[in-house]
């Protein structure tokens, strides 16, 4: 294993970012290749634990020639959105400079060369084509994430579905959730979207792995989620040939949720208040069953907004703070079928 570090200028003088890069060669040329990142937002950081977890695991497989595919691994995949703390607050989402989602604007080229790839660009612009440069051309990419309070689940291009679901159940997760359109410009289509329109030989879906991994809340930052975590990374591996271990057995059918995007109704608050929750992340809910109560002014007749589910679903995901403004999403309901909001469909995570 190699360890490098990467720099990005800032863009005034004296400031620049690092960050370590760790390479696993692999012993077969032939063998699937592997990227993963962790804290693309600088806050979320169960990702970062579980590859702390991981990589003792990866260096066992490589002291004994286990290790078959080339592995990239990148813990901290931010290092400007980790310096951002904002009066006491750490800001790990937007880049402060520009107000620019960190997992938002990268390119999305029409096929996996990596000279298409912009050379200049603000320093979180920077950032983005570096990721790219260093993850295109593997075969499964990996950006490890979380969400507010939620289960775990995945985010993954439906024309990798079905064929990724040995890779949610050797991960262990609850829920898939299939999206198709990206205008927005998020890691995971930069990682997926490029392999659309080229000869199938480059392609290669039959082994081609990308995904935006939702490892739960933001406070699931704990040492039993870290290392089960890193035991489903290792069993995914193991499952696509990036890693041989016969005593390993194969990951059987993925038995979670899955659903499109178009089914998820994440349920804009109509006031601002206090969140007054009667759901929790894997809750069944009927439709028309209460979602939360929003306490707008407190004490007075009238002064609290119920909010009852538009379908019967589950609940996914909710926030992790309890003050919220109007049409700011109170949670993510899993429905039955699609969703009646028009926003539903694009990728949120
Ligand atoms: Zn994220």
């Amino acid at each position: 294993m190699q360890k490098s570090i990467e720099r990005i200028a800032g863009d005034t003088d004296g400031i620049s970012y690092e960050f370590p890069v760790f390479r696993f060669e692999g012993t077969d040329q032939a063998a699937p290749s592997a990227y993963l990142q962790a804290a693309l937002h600088a806050g979320e950081l169960p990702g970062v634990v579980a590859i702390d977890a991981l990589m003792p695991m990866l260096t066992k497989a490589e002291a004994e020639g286990r290790l078959k595919g080339a592995i990239t691994v990148v813990p901290w995949a931010n290092p400007i959105g980790r310096a951002q703390y904002h009066f006491g607050e750490h800001q790990g989402r937007f880049h402060l400079g520009t107000r620019t989602n960190f997992n938002r604007g990268f390119p999305l080229l029409a096929a996996p060369d990596t000279a298409l790839l912009p050379t200049h660009g603000t320093p979180d612009q920077q950032l983005k084509t570096r990721l790219l440069q260093l993850s295109l051309g593997h075969d499964i990419v990996l950006d490890l994430h979380c969400d507010d309070e939620g289960l775990a689940y995945l985010y993954i291009h439906t024309s990798l579905w079905p064929a990724m679901a040995d890779c949610a159940a050797a991960m262990g997760v609850d829920a898939v959730v299939l999206w198709s359109e990206d205008s927005d410009g998020t890691f995971e289509g930069a990682s997926i979207m490029p392999y659309q329109n080229v000869p199938a030989d480059v392609a290669r879906f039959d082994r081609r792995v990308a995904t935006t991994v939702e490892y739960r809340g933001i406070l699931d930052v704990d040492g039993a989620f870290a290392s089960s975590d890193a035991e489903g990374l290792y069993r995914l591996f193991v499952a696509r040939g990036v890693i041989a271990d016969p005593a390993l057995p194969a990951p059987g059918a993925f038995t979670g949720t899955v659903a499109p995007l178009e089914n998820i109704d994440m349920m804009p608050a109509p006031r601002a208040g206090a969140i007054l929750y009667d759901v929790k992340p894997g809750d069944r809910v009927a439709k028309g069953e209460r979602l939360a109560t929003i306490v707008h002014a407190p004490g007075e007749a009238d002064g609290r907004t119920e909010v009852f589910a538009p379908q019967a679903g589950f609940i996914l995901t909710r926030r992790s703070r309890r003050i919220i403004r109007a049409g700011e999403d109170l949670l993510k309901l899993v429905g039955d079928r699609k969703s009646a909001d028009a926003r539903s469909g694009t990728l949120e995570d």
